[in-house]
Formats: structure tokens, C-alpha cells, sequence
């Protein structure tokens, strides 16, 4: 029986990255939900611990005690990154000191299945790498952390704020977690099943900014998508009840009826 612990990064006060209306917390949390998910419906042989499963705050060093206690065999820790409207890229880390071959093979095997999801809407790969993070350093067992994307660059923001992806990026990392400690799988996929899932995320043809009742928002960016569709990340507008969203050239209006 394998024991891993699921870490969703941040949480409560601490929102981590706050960027393109997506706060990083809440993503971290829908993917470490998914993770959970998928390894309890598909696979067996696992015993699984979450560090959260709500929007609260637990301490890192909350977090390796956890680890101890539960006498974790692999923790993954899930974050979203933040550099700049340019940086892109998934990319994960295990401790820049000495490790077991049993990390490194871990690493690898999530990155691999993570990277197979996420270079499907043009994410690229970044790297596998090493770092000097507190859970991969201070941890007693094996630690993987994911970085699956920036939320400050808007045009990434636009993939990663969309519930399809972050429920799949959380599926692919709990397939490599499966093929690294070779959890027996509860069923054969369907043969029919499309892995990786095919999830229709509309392609962003141009980045605009956002009017709310007439005032410029900062925090808010705009999407023209190829299905003639206008999006904000987490809000495909056109969805909004009593909310009208209209598409002008330069920018989206979006008119609220609350401003009087
Ligand atoms: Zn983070």
C-alpha cells in the first residue's frame, strides 16, 4: 500500500499568485481535487491524504508534519506559476540536493504525463528541475512539486482558468503518480476513451482589455476566441444571466445594471 499525499498549494489568506482574475489558490485546489479523484476511481494499491480540500491555509511546516504522520511514501505538491505577462510553460522540481533514484524516476513520470496533457493547447515544457523548496527539502519521503503554468502571462491564463484543464492537468499527474509507484489500475480504460481527453477549450485568437459600467479594469483581460466567442478567465461571459457583454474591437463592455 502506497501513501501519497496531495499538497494544493496556498489557500485561506494566502491566495499564492493573483493574476488575470485567477487566483492561484483556487486552481491548485481544483487539480489536487481532480488528482484525488482520478487515482480513487481508476487505481488501487494507494492509501491517499490531502492537505486540503477546502479553501483554507496549512502552514509548510503543518505540511511535513503531515507527512511524517501519515508516513507519506510520495508527496505531490501542485502549484500555478507567476513571472511576468511573457513567461510560459509547465515545469516541476524535486530538492536540489541528494535524492533516492525513486524521486527522480517519480519526477519524471509525472512530468511526462503532465507535459502529454498540457502540450496539447501549446503549453511548453520547461523542464525537470531542481530547487531548494521547503516540502522537497524538508519533507521525509519523496516530493514532486508541479508548476503547471503562469497565471500572469494572460495568454496562458486564458488555458489555465478553465475548469476542463485544470481537472485534466490534475488526471495526467494522478496517471504518472500511478505509473511511478505502479498502483494497479481498477479497470481498463474504455477503448473508445480518448486519452489524453479531448476537452474543447476555444483557441484565444486576441488579447483586449475590459470595461465594467463604463470603468477600465486593470485586474480583468478580455478574449476573442476563434468561436467568435468573448471570454475573461473563470467567466465565459456569454454565460452570465442579467450580465450583457458586448465585443468592442478594442476591448469587451461588460454592463453589470448594478452601476446607477
Ligand atoms: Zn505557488
Amino acid at each position: 500500500m502506497e501513501t501519497v499525499l496531495i499538497a494544493a498549494g496556498h489557500g485561506g489568506p494566502d491566495p499564492g499568485a493573483v493574476a488575470n482574475g485567477l487566483r492561484e489558490k483556487d486552481l491548485t485546489l481544483a487539480t489536487a481535487l481532480a488528482c484525488r479523484d482520478r487515482l480513487e476511481n481508476n487505481y488501487t494499491g494507494h492509501h491517499i491524504v490531502m492537505t486540503r480540500e477546502t479553501d483554507v491555509r496549512i502552514s509548510l511546516p503543518a505540511q511535513r508534519n503531515l507527512a511524517a504522520k501519515v508516513d507519506a511514501d510520495l508527496l505531490v505538491e501542485i502549484h500555478y506559476n507567476h513571472n511576468g505577462p511573457t513567461a510560459t510553460g509547465l515545469e516541476t522540481f524535486i530538492w536540489h540536493g541528494e535524492v533516492f533514484e525513486a524521486t527522480k524516476r517519480n519526477q519524471r513520470k509525472i512530468h511526462n504525463n503532465a507535459m502529454d496533457f498540457v502540450e496539447q493547447y501549446g503549453i511548453p515544457d520547461r523542464g525537470m528541475k531542481t530547487g531548494n523548496y521547503f516540502l522537497p527539502r524538508e519533507a521525509p519521503c519523496s516530493v514532486v512539486l508541479v508548476e503547471g503554468g503562469f497565471i500572469s502571462n494572460p495568454r496562458e491564463a486564458a488555458i489555465l482558468g478553465r475548469p476542463e484543464f485544470q481537472q485534466g492537468l490534475g488526471f495526467a499527474i494522478a496517471d504518472g503518480i500511478a505509473e511511478a509507484l505502479r498502483l494497479p489500475a481498477k479497470k481498463p480504460p474504455a477503448a473508445d476513451e480518448p486519452w489524453p481527453p479531448k476537452v474543447p477549450i476555444p483557441k484565444i485568437i486576441r488579447i483586449v482589455g475590459v470595461m465594467v459600467d463604463g470603468k477600465r479594469r486593470n485586474d480583468l483581460v478580455g478574449f476573442y476566441a476563434d468561436n467568435g466567442r468573448t471570454l475573461l478567465p473563470m467567466l465565459d461571459v456569454g454565460n452570465v444571466a442579467g450580465v450583457k457583454v458586448e465585443g468592442k474591437g478594442d476591448h469587451i463592455a461588460i454592463t453589470t445594471g448594478k452601476a446607477k
